[in-house]
């Protein structure tokens, strides 16, 4: 990677800004795969077999036939296709983009075992779903009015595809989004090169346009608002607040510069507008195992890191992330460290200097275990993407209400909580797979509980 000035960020050796050209941050910040030309896509949809009972649809969280809508491609009506597409994911040009297809519809694909390589399914979908944004046909209208009201809170891919499948009933929804801009994770947290060319926000777009979604930003639960008021002023709720905490380290960490929280600085990332002020370690370490970890290793070594390690406390077949993902930050040049965890920061001058370990291992018990051998790893950053836990002030005044299951919401196969009014989808759930493609489900199976819950009760206002 070419390397720019690159400016000692002010009290932090090691750290600097602008490490890379202009040039070389487009590039490594661009698109990570180039959409399907036409004739590729026609290729590809002749490769799939059209399977019965298709294994592929089975292992879609959101049930696309899958089949129906690359035969759609394969004979020209890709707007039919789209359609296929949309009506059970509304967030499908994401999902196309940022699906672990690998593990998903891809991984189930017959085509792994008569070519070792399965139908390129997401990338089939995003050549449908990007054709109709391009053209700006919308597929989908307002029901007749309902006459009810819902309450969605929080504007993530839970919350979005609640929001958008009310909406289509007939329903009145407002989205309460404590941030300034719609989107959730797709927006604030997927690594940017998964999803270039400000694709999140065409699809919040192409979602608000069906209209009957009003949208009111910087509204926070626990904050502006509270679960009793907006139960007493709609006929239900939805919750889709994801998870806002993450964990800690579960050592004793001093105050020593250098020290990053992953999320918080992906987050930055996606919003900045010029890449060269962000502050980039020349050694960095991630302590992590899931996407997270993969992301914002990549990403420093795309902003210019010159050493940088994920240190997992298991093996790589435990991590979070996909193979094909630690694949790719492996690609990048990212160093992957297996059964180890952290022991102690190391400073210097009041910045991070080093990271101790000890090796673990699973004892006789069958429990993760430290073996007594140390190692450190010199770090002048350092990422915590250990997971993340919901921010339960978020529910403030309901935490005693709603039950719970292992610190997050518990919800039944509709989504309801244990308010006969209150509904829950997306990370903030217990027992979900923290993926945007099941958040979308969660959403839509809510909203569909919801509108057979109200339609079976009087209209009221
Ligand atoms: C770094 C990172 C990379 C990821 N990469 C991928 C990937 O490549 N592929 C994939 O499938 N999944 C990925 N995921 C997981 C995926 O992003 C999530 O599973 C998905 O976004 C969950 O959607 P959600 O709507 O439940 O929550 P979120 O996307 O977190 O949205 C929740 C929304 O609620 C808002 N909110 C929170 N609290 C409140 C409150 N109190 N009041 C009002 N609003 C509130 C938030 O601001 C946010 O907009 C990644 C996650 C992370 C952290
Ligand atoms: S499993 Fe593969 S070949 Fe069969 S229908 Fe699905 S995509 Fe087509």
């Amino acid at each position: 990677m070419d390397d720019g000035e690159g400016k000692a960020a002010a009290g932090a050796p090691g750290i600097a800004t602008g490490r890379l050209t202009p040039e070389a941050y487009a590039r490594n910040f661009g698109e990570a795969h180039p959409p399907l030309t036409h004739q590729q896509a026609l290729n590809e949809s002749d490769r799939c077999l059209f399977c019965y009972a298709a294994p592929c649809v089975q292992a879609c969280p959101t049930a696309i036939d899958i089949p129906s809508f690359i035969r759609k491609i394969a004979t020209g009506n890709v707007k039919g296709s789209a359609h296929d597409i949309l009506r059970q994911n509304p967030m499908g040009a994401v999902c196309a983009r940022v699906c672990p297809t690998e593990v998903l519809c891809e991984g189930a694909c017959v085509r792994n075992h008569q070519e070792h390589r399965p139908v390129a399914i997401g990338a089939l979908q995003r050549y449908a779903t990007d054709w109709v944004f391009d053209r700006n046909v919308q597929l989908f209208s307002r029901g007749p009015a309902s006459g009810k009201r819902i309450a969605v809170v929080g504007g993530g891919p839970a919350g979005l595809s609640c929001a958008h499948r009310l909406a289509t009933l007939g329903h009145a929804v407002t989205v309460f989004e404590a941030r300034d801009k719609l989107g959730g994770l797709n927006e604030y947290g997927v690594a940017a090169y998964k999803v270039a060319g400000g694709i999140a926000q065409r699809e919040v777009d192409y979602l608000l346009a069906v209209g009957g979604i009003e949208v009111a930003l910087g509204k926070r639960l626990g904050r502006d608002l509270t679960l009793a008021a907006l139960r007493r002023d709609f006929d239900a709720v939805f919750l889709g607040i994801g998870l806002g905490a993450v964990n800690d380290l579960g050592i004793d960490t001093p105050a020593l510069s250098g020290v990053y929280d992953a999320i918080d600085y992906i987050g930055t990332l996606r919003q900045t507008q010029n890449l060269s002020t962000l502050p980039v370690g020349s050694r960095v370490v991630v302590i992590g195992g899931g996407m997270t970890a993969i992301d914002i290793a990549t990403q420093s070594k795309r902003l210019g890191s010159e050493d940088v390690t994920i240190v997992y406390r298991r093996g790589a077949e435990q991590m979070g992330a996909s193979r094909k993902e630690q694949d790719w930050a492996q690609t990048n040049g990212v160093r992957i460290k297996h059964w180890a965890r952290p022991v102690r920061l190391l400073g210097r001058d009041g910045a991070l200097a080093a990271v101790e370990f000890e090796t673990t291992c699973i004892d006789a018990q069958g429990a993760l275990a430290g073996t007594g051998e140390r190692f450190s790893v010199e770090a002048d950053m350092l990422f915590k993407a250990i997971g993340q836990v919901l921010v339960q002030d978020a529910v403030a005044g309901a935490v005693s209400l709603l039950d719970t299951r292992a610190g997050r919401i518990a919800v039944n196969a509709q989504r309801r909580t244990s308010l006969p009014d209150v509904w829950a989808g997306g990370d903030c759930v217990a027992g979900g797979e923290d993926l945007t493609v099941v958040a979308v489900e969660d959403g839509k199976r809510a909203a569909l509980s919801i509108n057979q819950h109200l339609r079976a009760a009087p209209a009221t206002g």
